[in-house]
């Protein structure tokens, strides 16, 4: 088996794994399990820093995506789509299968979006229901600040919708501080649990943005409103995957009795960036550096295909390519969740040195001991 480094899926701890092979409950006739269901929801509100509502949802985070424009876009609305990465940009095809109209506001791929000109540009355009904001665009790894950003949106009446599957839990996230409306996350990220669920945090403003609508929600799976009251009524609007949400009560658990989780993510994301600069490595970006995964570009005259073959058949380390405009151009490895400790990156940076070495790039002389040189200084 290799180690699996990559930015999602995560290694999934073991404690994870035995939860999920509880015995299976009926989720529509135990009262227990709606507790259980209450309270895990509860527990991850607390984590984003909110009192906001927590759902969660049967489905890879995607859904979350796509639920968020599904319940909140109306034939004809004008939705500002914030775009500097794949995920960003991808967000108009949901905002437009639902009958909105996405604005797309494009901004340096290699950089974080600038909260300046962004409400330059809002003085002159706010005229949307809502806007799009990725978190940490995986792809390339780009960190926005949403703690500036949706402020900002929020105080020109724009609802804030969040892809934070990659980001929450080894970023930052702070919920009624960013203001953020609809946040959505996945199980597979940093939660490190297998791929499958997304979680929604709703804000009163959207709950009331969707009872408002004047046209009815598009979507069954899609539309989040069908959990309206599910705790009072004891009703779920369908069974709810159960051995799922076991893995996932017991993937935040890990995280709860973790008080070091978010600054060791930064700990170690720091000092890969750091190590990778010493040995003449570029990194992929030029500013937005998330702590769950870092991106580089390749060496000059070498492939990022020659590295993820040696590091995956000689070092039986699984590290990422990328997709979209990036497929074949940068090398990602993800040190989010359960792959954030100090062995692992570790053995990454010690097997990235030997591969670049034997590709014959001799500024990597060191890295590794560069990376353990950093981690303890920080
Ligand atoms: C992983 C991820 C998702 C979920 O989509 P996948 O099908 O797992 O790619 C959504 N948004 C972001 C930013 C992600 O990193």
């Amino acid at each position: 088996m290799d180690l699996m480094m990559t930015p999602g899926p995560v290694q999934v701890p073991e404690e994870v794994r035995m939860a999920r092979s509880l015995t299976t409950p009926n989720s529509d006739l135990d009262p227990g399990f709606f507790d259980f269901y209450h309270d895990l929801t509860k527990r991850i509100s607390r984590l984003l820093h909110t009192n906001n509502e927590t759902l969660i949802l049967s489905g890879e985070g995607i859904l979350g995506l796509e639920a968020a424009c599904a319940s909140l876009t109306e034939p004809g609305d004008m939705v500002l789509v914030l775009d500097n990465g794949i995920y960003g940009k991808g967000f108009q095809d949901f905002v437009r299968m639902y009958g909105g109209i996405p604005d797309l506001y494009s901004s340096d791929p290699l950089r974080s979006i600038d909260s300046r000109e962004l409400k330059r540009y809002l003085q002159e355009h706010h005229n949307y229901k809502y806007a799009t904001l990725v978190h940490c665009d995986t792809p390339s790894g780009m960190l926005n600040d949403i703690h500036t950003i949706c402020p900002i949106l929020k105080s020109f009446g724009i609802l804030t919708v969040v892809d934070s599957v990659s980001g929450m839990f080894g970023n930052p996230v702070d919920v009624d501080r960013a203001k953020i409306d609809v946040l959505l996350g996945g199980s597979q990220k940093a939660v490190s649990a297998p791929p499958g669920l997304t979680l929604v945090t709703l804000s009163a403003d959207a709950k009331k943005a969707m009872k408002e609508r004047t046209s009815p929600i598009a979507s069954f799976y899609g539309n989040l409103t069908v959990f309206d009251s599910y705790y009072e009524n004891q009703w779920f609007p369908y069974t709810m995957p159960s051995s799922d949400i076991y893995g996932l009560d017991a993937a935040i658990r890990i995280i709860e009795h973790d008080p070091d989780f978010l600054s060791r993510h930064h700990r170690l994301a720091q000092a890969v960036r750091a190590a990778l600069r010493r040995s003449g490595i570029s990194l992929h970006l030029n500013s937005g550096f998330s702590d769950t995964v870092t991106v580089f570009d390749p060496p000059a005259g070498i492939s990022a295909e020659q590295i993820l073959t040696r590091m995956k058949d000689i070092h039986h380390v699984l590290l990422a390519g990328s997709f979209g405009e990036l497929e074949g151009k940068v090398i990602r490895i993800g040190h989010m969740g359960a792959n954030a400790n100090l062995p692992d990156v570790l053995s990454v940076m010690t097997a990235l040195e030997e591969t670049f070495l034997h590709l014959g790039v001799s500024t990597a002389e060191g890295l590794a001991d560069h990376f353990l040189h950093e981690v303890s200084t920080l």
